[in-house]
């Protein structure tokens, strides 16, 4: 059974979005919304799909979304004047959102920088943020959410480099209906957005952090891995750690995978 569109409408209509585009079946909901952020898509304007055949994490890495499992939906963000400086945090914002729609469940989420959400240390949910550019400038902001809610949504084990599960595994029992989760999501979201300047949104983020107070390793590309304690976040939101000399070490976004180990 696919998602049933009429009570997403129904929910979605108690939130100011911009519009929502629903498949059934699509390859990757980021590539809609890109293509629909190009074409000129309204602030907050929603692709949601039941599956995804082509789901993408970051690099080449694949996102699993059969259907009847998950949610997995691309938010379309136009920055407008006042956000544009503080857009680095977004990543934050998403996930921050995602957590606390979990805890709201009554799960102790945390957030492993940059972009997954963790339950019981193993990954729940994930976020691919990409870029609709005009010349040097950003026209839009796409943001790739896809949680795990049902068993179904966990991929098979030998396709994972972190252990992952789902709402359903970590409840013990029937979650909400996915557009129940997908409102909770949504409506935090916006919430936050409205304090995307402030400290306040640094220190919920530093609060949902995995590995705080731990060492941990940053891997980039071939380069031997960045080790240190996990501090905390700078006020762009790169990751702050303690190196071995009582160094601070600031981490930047970018196709980086955070480890716990020394
Ligand atoms: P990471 O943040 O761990 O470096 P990505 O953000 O690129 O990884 O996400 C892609 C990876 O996540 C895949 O390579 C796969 O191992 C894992 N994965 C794919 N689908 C799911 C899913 N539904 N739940 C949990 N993990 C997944």
């Amino acid at each position: 059974m696919y998602m049933n569109e009429n009570s997403l409408k129904k929910t979605l209509s108690k939130l100011n979005i911009g519009g929502l585009r629903y498949f059934n079946s699509i390859g990757s909901t980021n590539d809609e919304a890109l293509a629909w952020a190009a074409e000129g898509a309204p602030d907050l304007s929603i692709v949601l799909a039941d599956e995804q055949t082509q789901g993408r994490g970051r690099l080449d890495r694949k996102w699993f979304t059969p259907k009847d499992s998950g949610l997995a939906f691309s938010l379309i963000l136009r920055p407008t004047a006042a956000l544009r400086p503080h857009l680095s945090r977004t990543v934050g914002l998403a996930a921050l959102s995602m957590a606390e729609s979990c805890s709201m469940l009554g799960l102790a989420p945390r957030i492993k920088w940059p972009n997954d959400i963790l339950v019981n240390g193993k990954k729940t949910a994930g976020i691919l943020i990409e870029t609709v550019w005009s010349g040097n400038d950003i026209d839009s902001l796409v943001i790739g959410m896809g949680i795990n809610v049902y068993k179904s949504s966990v991929p098979p084990v030998e396709v994972l480099q972190f252990p992952a599960t789902s709402l359903e595994d970590e409840i013990g029992k029937e979650p909400p209906a996915r557009e129940e989760i997908l409102f909770g999501i949504l409506n935090a979201f916006i919430d936050w957005r409205k304090r995307m300047a402030s400290d306040e949104l640094i220190k919920a983020w530093e609060e949902m952090l995995a590995f705080r107070g731990e060492q941990v390793q940053i891997h980039a590309g071939d380069e031997s891995p960045i080790t240190g304690e996990l501090m905390g976040l700078e006020s762009d939101g790169s990751l702050r750690l303690r190196g071995s000399h009582d160094n601070s070490v600031i981490v930047r976004f970018g196709d980086v995978s955070l480890r716990p180990g020394a």
